[in-house]
């Protein structure tokens, strides 16, 4: 059933349309916007007797979209025990936490925490298996590292991964091992893969529960739309969301092995209009070793085959390297068979001078960049980044004076998905502990809610639906308590979050 009619009125309208910025009140009707007014009720019999909801001058936005994100790697954040930052300070901490979960489980059941940052440890290092078994002798513990590229493991644990570290390091991974004994020190980098064959998967229904919270999470603060850009979605997860009906708006991009295993079907599966559009492929571009992997003929090979098909291709690169191997791959595709707004991504894109960020725009490839990491990892950044790199991190100055298409994104659950802390971090460019990161690279309040909506609408090829308030756009909005235009207070909140016209979160 439709949404039923209503009007927002005497608001604080920020369209984020370039050509009509402002208005004070939005009516309704079957999902979409029918009306941006000037006035403070929209005029005319058409809106005469229709509900209304007093917005008492607050400021109403278009709802913010977060198009890189891993939904269900969130949803097992809420739910799993929280090692992070604003948890857990030192090991001593760690091992309280890790003995509280162990302690409430039967006795050989896994203890499955996320979030730790060796960086934010008082000692200042991982912890090792010795220190978590101490504390979980009989239950095995996996902790999860805040990047999600490294695991900590404790003995029981490592136990049960034995027939794989026999196996030596993964092409993808590597065993950290005590240099004077060669034993495993249980810190695992990447092995991701190898590791969901040995710690439990969650149940149906588990899944379900913590999706709920993410959700709900989202809701509150004030994000109506995602796109899921795990790369290891496929097939069976599409399903899954797709049968889910989720209260917010999904979207997948599916990895590459789900790309290659349909085939012919692609286009069939992009088309069907089901709840959950696919909307390209993952690639991921890693530097190990001074080599690129995929190297720069194969990536190339790939990014034609997405690009033939007509689908988006999001590259995962992070540094110079990585980001010139996208440009090149675009380009030679573009060389093959030039497709005008062909849409093609780089995620991340974290340290990028001005001379890349030109080749970027003349490629016409999107950004999808993290502010929020200035807030959550600007004392890291600020310690381990090259003295060379550290003006061009997260550039979202550089991007925008080289016309580069660029949106913002939490990638969460690397990060809070809490659209306002990105938002602050794009315009004060400050960390958590308030140190400037790279202060130049500030850009104005309005273009930092742009990357939050109308850009982040735009590098998901929805800049027709959503992304801007105006008539016949979905009616997804949000209701802040004050303007982030007149300054981004710390008690700046999401009173209100709409989709498709319904009322999906109020702040009590
Ligand atoms: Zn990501």
């Amino acid at each position: 059933m439709d949404a039923p009619e209503l009007v927002l009125a005497n608001a604080r309208v920020q369209t984020m349309d370039p050509l009509r910025p402002l208005a004070r009140s939005v009516g309704l009707v079957g999902g979409r916007i029918a009306v941006v007014s000037d006035r403070a009720v929209p005029a005319g019999p058409r809106w005469r007797g229709v509900p209304q909801f007093d917005c008492g001058g607050r400021t109403l936005l278009p709802g913010f979209i977060d198009p890189h994100c891993h939904l269900l790697a969130y949803a097992r954040s809420l739910t799993t025990l929280d090692v992070g930052p604003s948890r857990v300070r030192s090991i001593a901490q760690l091992q309280a936490a890790v003995a509280d979960a162990a302690q409430a489980l039967p006795e050989g059941a896994w203890v499955k925490g996320r979030g730790y940052d060796e960086f934010q440890l008082a000692e200042g290092r991982h912890p090792t298996r010795l220190e978590l078994d101490a504390v979980s002798p009989h239950h095995p513990v996996r902790l999860e590292h805040r990047s999600g590229h490294a695991h900590l493991l404790n003995s029981a644990a490592l136990a049960r991964a034995a027939a794989l570290l026999e196996q030596g390091d993964p092409v993808d991974g590597l065993i950290d091992r005590d240099p004077a004994s060669g034993e495993p020190t249980g810190l695992l980098f990447g092995m991701h893969r190898q590791l969901a064959g040995i710690v439990p998967a969650w149940d149906a229904d588990e899944a379900d529960r913590a999706l709920d919270c993410a959700e709900h999470a989202l809701l509150s603060f004030g994000v109506t739309c995602v796109h899921d850009t795990s790369p290891g979605n496929g097939l069976k997860r599409l399903e899954m969301f797709r049968r889910r009906r989720a209260s917010v708006r999904v979207a997948m991009a599916l990895g590459w092995d789900a790309f290659e295993e349909i085939g012919e079907g692609w286009q069939s599966l992009c088309r069907s209009d089901g709840a959950v559009p696919v909307l390209g492929v993952k690639l991921t571009i890693h530097e190990v070793t001074g080599r690129l992997n995929p190297s720069l003929p194969e990536l190339r090979e790939r990014v034609l085959r997405i690009h033939s098909a007509g689908a988006q291709v999001l590259m995962h690169a992070v540094e110079p390297a990585a980001i010139e191997a996208a440009c090149a791959a675009v380009e030679f595709a573009q060389r093959r068979l030039p497709r005008a707004d062909h849409r093609h991504r780089i995620e991340h894109a974290s340290v990028c001078p001005p001379a890349l960020a030109g080749r970027v725009a003349a490629a016409g490839i999107t950004v999808v960049a993290q502010p929020t990491f200035i807030e959550a990892s600007g004392e890291r950044y600020l310690a381990t980044v090259a003295p060379c790199d550290i003006g061009h991190l997260v550039p979202l100055a550089t991007f925008l004076r080289c016309g580069v298409h660029v949106a913002a994104s939490s990638d969460a659950p690397v990060a809070s998905p809490d659209p306002l802390i990105g938002l602050r971090a794009a315009v004060t460019r400050l960390s958590r502990q308030g140190a400037p990161v790279a202060p130049h690279q500030a850009i104005a309040p309005v273009d930092a809610l742009g990357l939050f909506t109308r850009q982040a609408a735009r590098a998901m090829r929805a800049e027709d639906e959503r992304g801007t308030l105006r008539a016949g756009a979905s009616a997804d909005l949000v209701l802040l308590s004050s303007n982030p235009l007149d300054g981004l207070q710390r008690d700046l909140r999401v009173d209100l979050t709409l989709v498709g016209g319904e009322m999906v979160y109020t702040r009590n």
